[in-house]
């Protein structure tokens, strides 16, 4: 596994307050890592900050094989490079069918959805079925995607991240208000994911966390507070007393 995201000394304040502080992490490719942490400990401007959308104050993120700067770059660019972010709320074209959706995933270049290319190629095709297969979505593909449960449209939405080839995908969430059938199929298809590239899986369900078996690391008021294997980290009794309120 080697070094694809390397983030160093990261500090963010709004207004004077400190959101992201020192918050320094690596991961590697390929990886499956969780991001836990209570409610205001920075999870989400952790994100906004790898993909873009907040610039941070102080430090450094290094990105791929020429340990690229990501600081100072735009959201898009940032995109472009191979990091794909899914939010918690799916967002998949409704009134098209789930092939739809994927094709036009594999049609545009990274981060933008919104130019129709009508080029078949069988090479697509083929891609375009294993995508499905990886999403459990196979027997779905002519039904448009607003027929689709909520678990089955996020999943949907992974799958035309996927068709994007990132190299680091971000995932907000991703359990939030599945069934538990569709819980331990999104555990399948993240860990699937993660055999060829990083994700980067931010939760709260400690449940779903401990069956994506993967290393976790902790944020505590914007920073690393632990970091290791699930057991390891919810047996440091900060970790207890902050985040499982024990
Ligand atoms: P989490 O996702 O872990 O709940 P956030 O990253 O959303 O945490 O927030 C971390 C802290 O930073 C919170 O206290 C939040 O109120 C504050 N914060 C986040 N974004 C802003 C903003 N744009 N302006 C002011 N405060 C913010």
């Amino acid at each position: 596994m080697s070094s694809l995201l390397e983030m160093s000394g990261i500090s963010k304040s709004f207004d004077g307050f400190q959101a992201i502080k020192n918050l320094s992490l690596q991961i590697g490719e390929p990886e499956l890592r969780a991001v836990i942490g209570p409610n205001g400990a920075g999870k989400t401007t952790f994100m906004d900050i790898i993909t873009g959308k907040t610039k941070p104050d102080e430090g450094y993120i290094l990105f791929g094989d020429d340990s690229r700067s990501l600081i100072g770059m735009s959201e898009s660019q940032i995109a472009m490079l191979g990091i794909g972010r899914k939010f918690q709320k799916p967002t998949v074209f409704e009134a098209q069918t789930v092939r739809e959706n994927l094709a036009m995933a594999l049609k545009n270049p990274r981060g933008t959805f919104s130019v129709l290319f009508h080029r078949k190629t069988s090479e697509g095709a083929a891609r375009l079925e294993k995508i499905a297969d990886e999403i459990n979505l196979t027997a779905h593909l002519s039904r448009p995607a607003g027929e689709l449960s909520h678990g089955q449209k996020q999943w949907l939405e992974i799958g035309m991240l996927l068709a994007q080839s990132p190299r680091l995908l971000l995932v907000d969430e991703p359990a939030a208000g599945m069934t538990a059938h569709e819980r331990e199929h999104t555990t399948d298809i993240l860990k699937k994911a993660a055999e060829t590239r990083a994700v980067i899986v931010v939760e709260h369900d400690m449940e779903f966390v401990r069956r994506l078996n993967c290393k976790v690391t902790v944020l505590h008021e914007g920073s690393v507070l632990a970091e290791g294997s699930l057991d390891h980290v919810t047996s440091n009794q900060t970790v207890i007393d902050v985040y499982l309120g024990r």
